[in-house]
């Protein structure tokens, strides 16, 4: 038997893959390194990674200026407690988000994940709220075809139907969803595309502790790019009504759309704002949640007079240096003509697919290719055609979307637009 195949039956037999099931033939590659944009499975083979490892690993694999300050940060200390403690890492970090973010943000939460970190915004809201005297205020009004994430704080506010909310009925709360923004990017916002979700402001707006989206990407949900005057309509009508904002950056911050948070779109900032993925590279599991003084203070101040959590690795140090280093190495880019010039390549690339008669559309933003298909895909067999044209991607239903590490060439980027205009045609 092969490394590979040994692998591959110790993994089938006892372990989960992400929303998979025990025993299923679907298959998965062992990957044993990885370098700039390439990928080395077990057989030797190497595929061009399409997906940044699930929009994160921006700089590429095995980054010589992340290795040898992780090593560094290593050999002073892998972790500590934040209880109490504290150290220089996650004191930089804080600093450097706070300077980045939208300028009302100035506190800094750190959380391991994405979805703790929507968790942690809505337990904002929500403490806020009651520090203010309104302790009704605990649901939140959302869009669907939303994605924030697995936990079930984070799953309440997902799509309903992707999501699976019947599954889980008893245990999750039950939100307030309006329709999908269908005016697209690029696009006016007219007052009818943003009716119901005015209507259902206003009818429950007593009930509600926050409004909580993706900006301008719904990532995961349906990768749906949405006007910018949209998310400018949903902050007057927040502000209007006195509820807070909270925008989830974790697919879209760190330059993805093209601006290094999304939000900048529309020239909007929130009230509390969630961030992951990207943030550290793709190096470590990190996620933070960023909030205005106004709130960070009626929280500090209402009772319980605290924040009420607290993750065992918080701000850990290796994380943190990560998060810094990626953040420094993305700021002395050229980040902005990179984006566009990947952009620019995945438009070319990806156009011959917009007459195929399988396609039901093709759009791009930033560094962000999204053709969807009139129909599913069958994951066995196009997963398969991909590796066999050398290339990783990952489709989900009628969705095959490339979001490729910003390091990439435009050579290794045609490989990527020419697999996928290939695949798709048989
Ligand atoms: C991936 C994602 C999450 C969840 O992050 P995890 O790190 O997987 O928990 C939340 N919100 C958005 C928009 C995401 O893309």
């Amino acid at each position: 038997m092969t490394y590979s195949d040994e692998l591959l039956n110790i993994d089938k037999r006892h372990i989960w893959h992400p929303y998979s099931a025990m025993g299923s033939d679907l298959p998965v590659y062992p990957v044993v390194s990885a370098d700039g944009v390439r990928l080395k499975l077990a057989d030797g083979r190497e595929l061009i990674d399409g997906m940044s490892s699930w929009w994160c690993a921006i700089h590429g694999y095995n980054h010589p200026e992340m290795n040898q300050a992780l090593n560094e940060q290593l050999n002073r200390m892998s972790h500590v407690m934040f209880g109490g403690l504290t150290h220089p890492p996650a004191v930089e970090l804080a600093r450097q988000l706070v300077d980045i973010t939208p300028e009302p943000l100035q506190t800094v939460f750190f959380s391991d994940s994405g979805s703790v970190a929507v968790e942690v915004a809505m337990k904002m809201a929500i403490q806020y709220w009651h520090a203010k005297g309104q302790a009704k205020r605990q649901r939140f009004l959302t869009v669907r075809c939303g994605y924030h994430g697995d936990t079930l704080g984070a799953m309440s506010v997902c799509d309903p139907v992707t999501g699976m909310h019947s599954l889980f009925s008893d245990v999750l709360t039950k939100q307030f969803f309006v329709e999908a923004p269908t005016c697209h990017f690029g696009g006016p916002c007219q007052t009818d595309d943003i009716e119901s979700f005015k209507q259902a402001l206003l009818e429950n707006k007593n009930e509600i502790a926050a409004v909580v989206m993706e900006p301008i990407v719904q990532a995961t949900g349906g990768m749906n790019f949405y006007s910018a005057e949209y998310l400018q309509r949903v902050r007057q009508l927040c502000d209007e009504h006195n509820v807070l904002l909270i925008l989830d950056e974790i697919a879209t911050g760190f330059a993805r759309t093209g601006k290094l948070f999304a939000c900048e779109h529309a020239d909007v900032a929130p009230d509390i704002m969630c961030i992951g993925k990207a943030l550290t590279g793709g190096y470590l599991t990190l996620a933070v949640t960023l909030t205005t003084k106004i709130i960070s203070d009626a929280i500090s101040q209402g009772q319980p007079g605290v924040f009420m959590h607290g993750p065992t690795f918080m701000a850990n140090p290796l994380a943190c240096t990560a998060a810094l280093t990626s953040i420094r190495l993305l700021l002395a880019s050229p980040w902005q003509d990179n984006i566009k010039r990947i952009e620019q390549g995945l438009l070319k690339g990806l156009s011959n697919c917009c007459d195929d008669k399988n396609v039901q559309d093709v759009r791009v933003l930033g560094a962000i290719g999204v053709v969807q298909m009139k129909q599913n895909v069958d994951m066995k067999t196009i997963s398969e055609k991909f590796i066999e044209s050398g290339v990783w991607l990952r489709p989900f239903g009628k969705l095959v979307y490339l979001m490729p590490p910003y390091i990439i060439n435009n050579d290794d980027l045609t490989c990527l637009t020419q697999a996928v205009t290939n695949v798709i045609r048989c």
